[in-house]
């Protein structure tokens, strides 16, 4: 049997008609760069997340750079970013000219730990970057609470976490509010790569934010900087969301919801069967954050060995993260050695991504599991 990690095509086949309508109307419109279909998702999708205001841009990179750029954060200064991430998050720190500080994250949620944020916190601190990793909100009241003492800006990564409900249960008598990933913190950046929960034809990202101010910005250094046609007011870029992207995420994002219950469902399933295996840690949770589940991660000893009976068994699987950003030879540089971020170095070793994807069924799921116990039992 296969079990394809992902399977789009069949996920597309669906609203192929959709899809189709949608494309022709911008190819007759023929208003490809900032068309309306533009506009009309940056309001849709920012309205979905709970937030007043959406930029769209050509990557969910871009979105974290061009934020941190719109922040005003530059060389000399310094942003915290967790060790357990894909590698834009920290990159998108370096191309300001900032200096990207790893942190450890927590060993059950995979999320960064806030109780480690304050530690690395130095007068050249100018920010944090959580990562809602793998579809679950990061620990965001203590976090904003951290920063708004020390004067920092909070640019969420929720590349991973497109709709994901992060519920503040803290605050004093008061009653648990519910904030949508991407509008707690000052920004919240968003990439609709194809393999995402919401995911385009191609490359395409989003800041959504409820400040004014930086939108407007953010808006000028996406299009070159341009006030009107030839009026350049700042050094901009060419970083616009692609006309046939928002046609095609604004006829995905209808299904959004239906998708990640979709995939919550088959976690689930993946937990009861997963209920008493030797051996595989699976996905904790958090009782502040639903899970999106963009991946279910489990973790296992002898991982490489595991993923290769998984693997030659017809089971697609990934591993994110096999390296921990500090130990990258891209950030060499920075001076980190081994077993200095321990908890990411450790899951980094111990960590695999089951099939994932709304259309996976309970039949492939028992056979992912049936292979996946028998290889972490010997
Ligand atoms: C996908 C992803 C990004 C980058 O998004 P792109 O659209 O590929 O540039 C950044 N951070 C995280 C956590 C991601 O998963």
């Amino acid at each position: 049997m296969k079990v394809p990690f992902l399977n789009l095509a069949k996920l597309h086949k669906k609203i192929e008609k959709e899809i189709g309508q949608a494309v022709k109307k911008v190819m007759r419109g023929a208003n490809f760069i900032l068309g309306e279909e533009v506009n009309l998702f940056e309001q849709e999708f920012a309205k979905y997340c709970g937030a007043k205001f959406g930029v769209g841009l050509n990557s969910g990179t871009d979105a974290l750079f061009l934020s941190l750029l719109a922040l005003g954060i530059g060389p000399g200064d310094e942003v915290i970013v967790p060790a357990f991430t894909f590698i834009a998050t920290a990159n998108a720190v370096s191309y300001t000219g900032a200096k990207p500080v790893f942190t450890d994250i927590d060993g059950t949620t995979y999320n960064i730990d806030p109780q480690k944020i304050e530690k690395v916190i130095t007068k050249k601190t100018k920010a944090i970057i959580p990562v809602h990793i793998f579809g679950l909100c990061s620990d965001m009241e203590p976090i904003m609470r951290l920063a708004r003492q020390h004067g920092l800006k909070v640019i969420e990564d929720a590349c991973q976490a497109h709709g994901a409900v992060y519920k503040s249960t803290r605050a004093q008598g008061a009653r648990a509010q519910e904030f949508k990933a991407g509008s707690i913190g000052d920004a919240g950046s968003f990439s609709f790569y194809p393999t995402k929960n919401l995911g385009g034809f191609g490359d395409g990202g989003m800041v959504v934010t409820n400040d004014q101010k930086l939108a407007e910005k953010l808006l000028l250094l996406r299009d070159c900087g341009r006030k009107s046609k030839y009026e350049h007011v700042v050094l901009g870029y060419n970083s616009r969301l692609d006309t046939f992207q928002a046609a095609g995420l604004r006829v995905k994002l209808k299904y959004l919801d239906q998708w990640n219950k979709m995939r919550a469902y088959n976690a689930k399933i993946y937990d009861n069967f997963l209920e008493n295996a030797q051996n595989v840690i699976r996905p904790v949770g958090a009782d502040y954050s639903s899970h999106v589940y963009h991946i279910y991660a489990v973790r296992v000893k002898k991982r490489d060995k595991v993923v290769e009976q998984l693997k030659a068994a017809g089971v697609g699987v990934l591993v994110n993260y096999p390296i921990p950003l500090h130990l990258q030879q891209a950030y060499h540089g920075l001076g980190y050695v081994k077993g200095e971020i321990p908890v990411a170095e450790n899951v980094c070793r111990e960590i695999i991504s089951l099939p994932m994807h709304p259309l996976l069924n309970k039949t492939e799921i028992k056979y992912v599991v049936k292979v996946l116990k028998k290889a972490a039992e010997d």
